[in-house]
C-alpha cells in the first residue's frame, strides 16, 4: 500500500494512529507537524488531541517566522515552540514526529547509546544525537533541540522525555520514527544478551555506515 495521500494532515493523522498502535506514544503524549514545502507555516496537532484520533479539526495552523497562531485554529500542543524553533533553523526539514518512545528514551536515560545495528537502521537513522533534560514546552528545550540538529542530524532523543525525528517528507520521518525505537528495542537485546557491556553491541560496519552518509547506499 503506498502512503495515505489526502493533505499533510491526513498524512499526520496516519503517522499517529500508528505510533500509538506501535507503542511508540502513549494516547495524547507527543505531537506532529508538517509544513506544506516552501511556505512558512506548519500543521501542528492541537493541545490535548489523542494522536490515535486525529481529524481535520485537530490541528493548528502556525507561522513559523513570528511564532504566530492563524486565527479560527485551536490552541497547538503546549510543545510547538520545539517545531517551529526547528523549522526556523532547518529549511530542509517538512516533518517533525515528536513521540516518548520508551526504549529510546530508557537507554538514554542510562548513559548507553542507541546502536545502529542493521542496514535499515543506518540508512534511515545515519546519526542519533541526544539533548540534555529542560522542561517540555519550554523554550530553552526547543533552542537546545534547534542547536541539536542544525548540523543535519534527523534524530533527536531529548533526554527524560522522548524524540524529535525530522524529515523533507511526513512518510520519511515516520519511517524514521519507527526505526529509531527499533533501534533502541534491538540495542536493548544486545545490552541483555552481553550482561551490559556496551562494547559488545554490535553496529552495522563502518564502511556501510561512512557510504550512507555519502550518500552512496541503499537498503
Ligand atoms: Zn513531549
Amino acid at each position: 500500500m503506498s502512503y495515505p495521500g489526502g493533505g499533510l494532515r491526513n498524512q499526520l493523522a496516519h503517522v499517529g494512529a500508528e505510533a500509538v498502535r506501535a507503542g511508540l506514544v502513549v494516547g495524547s503524549g507527543g505531537n506532529l507537524s508538517a509544513r506544506a514545502p516552501g511556505s512558512d507555516r506548519c500543521w501542528i496537532t492541537a493541545a490535548g488531541s489523542w494522536l490515535d484520533r486525529l481529524g481535520p479539526t485537530e490541528f493548528s495552523l502556525i507561522g513559523i517566522s513570528r511564532n504566530q497562531l492563524e486565527d479560527g485554529h485551536p490552541h497547538p500542543s503546549s510543545e510547538w515552540r520545539l517545531h517551529t524553533e526547528t523549522y526556523r533553523r532547518r529549511p530542509d526539514v517538512n516533518a517533525i514526529v515528536h513521540l516518548h518512545p520508551q526504549v529510546s528514551v530508557l537507554l538514554t536515560a542510562l548513559g548507553h547509546d542507541i546502536a545502529l545495528m542493521t542496514t535499515d537502521h543506518a540508512y534511515y537513522l545515519r546519526e542519533i544525537v541526544t539533548v540534555a533534560f529542560d522542561p517540555p514546552g519550554t523554550l530553552d528545550l526547543a533552542i537546545a533541540a534547534a542547536d541539536a540538529v542544525a548540523n543535519g542530524a534527523n534524530a533527536l532523543i531529548l533526554r527524560h522525555h522522548g524524540c524529535s525525528v525530522l524529515a523533507d517528507s511526513v512518510e520519511l520521518a515516520h519511517k524514521r520514527a519507527v526505526n529509531l525505537e527499533e533501534a533502541a528495542r534491538a540495542t536493548y537485546a544486545a545490552l541483555l544478551l552481553s550482561q551490559g557491556r556496551p562494547a559488545q553491541i554490535p553496529a552495522v560496519p563502518a564502511q556501510f555506515l561512512d557510504a550512507v552518509r555519502r550518500d552512496e547506499a541503499q537498503v
